[in-house]
């Protein structure tokens, strides 16, 4: 067995074991991949352990790797997720490779991802990405705002939203991670009850998944307790 089959086959026993401790069906956690800086092989051994679904959050690295898995295999049915920072000028990428775009928390970029996105492809499944605890400049809506950036993105033509993701600041135990997870899982219920029908709330790391799952979370994404370690990489893209 590889070691990413290993660590892949203990993040969902992980989560399996935290769904149960939360009363909750295991099918209702979504296992994300976040493959950033480890190479198509990487991917590849996720894949063949069953993995499916892969995150990345650098624009031009994640669509080398959409590109070459998919020239390998064009019916591979991988799912591929944008969960890092947007800048206008890569939109284009994004809107034209990925199938989800996790990251929105503006309304310009989820304007330009509807007229970007090719009309032979399904609609880009989107999640708005909440900003529940940092400062200013965090990457994220402001709950204040969430409602309005709700509003405004739903009806556009060639995305679709399906929920919230969130990136709090690391805070130590259990308690205290799922606190700040709850914040983010109350606007997801307020805004379905106020009918946008909302199936995906993307919460939970390597660190944190086990409190995200008790908060309520359906889709977890996990990079170095599959993937191992990252080197460290400088910023930007
Ligand atoms: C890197 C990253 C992850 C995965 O983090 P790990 O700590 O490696 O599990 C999840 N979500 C986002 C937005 C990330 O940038």
């Amino acid at each position: 067995m590889t070691t990413i089959e290993a660590n892949l086959q203990q993040v969902r026993e992980r989560i399996a074991r935290s769904c149960q401790q939360a009363g909750r069906d295991a099918k209702g956690v979504t296992l994300l991949a976040v493959s950033k800086t480890f190479d198509a092989n990487a991917v590849r051994q996720a894949q063949a352990a069953g993995q499916r679904v892969f995150g990345e959050n650098y624009v031009q690295e994640g669509v080398e790797k959409i590109q070459l898995l998919r020239s390998e295999d064009p019916t591979n049915p991988l799912e591929w997720h944008c969960i890092g920072p947007l800048q206008s000028n890569k939109s284009r990428l994004v809107a034209e490779h990925f199938d989800w775009v996790q990251s929105v928390d503006r309304l310009k970029i989820a304007q330009r991802l509807s007229e970007q996105r090719p009309d032979g492809l399904p609609p880009l499944q989107v999640c708005l990405q909440v900003n529940v605890d940092g400062g200013a400049n965090k990457s994220g809506v402001a709950p204040e705002e969430l409602l309005a950036l709700a509003q405004a993105v739903a009806p556009l033509p060639r995305i679709r939203l399906r929920g919230l993701m969130s990136v709090p600041e690391p805070v130590d135990g259990f308690e205290a991670q799922r606190a700040v997870f709850l914040r983010v899982k109350g606007l997801f219920d307020d805004l379905n009850a106020r009918g946008f029908a909302l199936d995906t709330l993307s919460l939970g790391m390597s660190d944190d998944l086990d409190a995200a799952v008790a908060a309520g979370s359906t889709m977890v994404r996990v990079g170095r307790a599959i993937f191992g370690s990252r080197p460290a990489r400088a910023t930007g893209d």
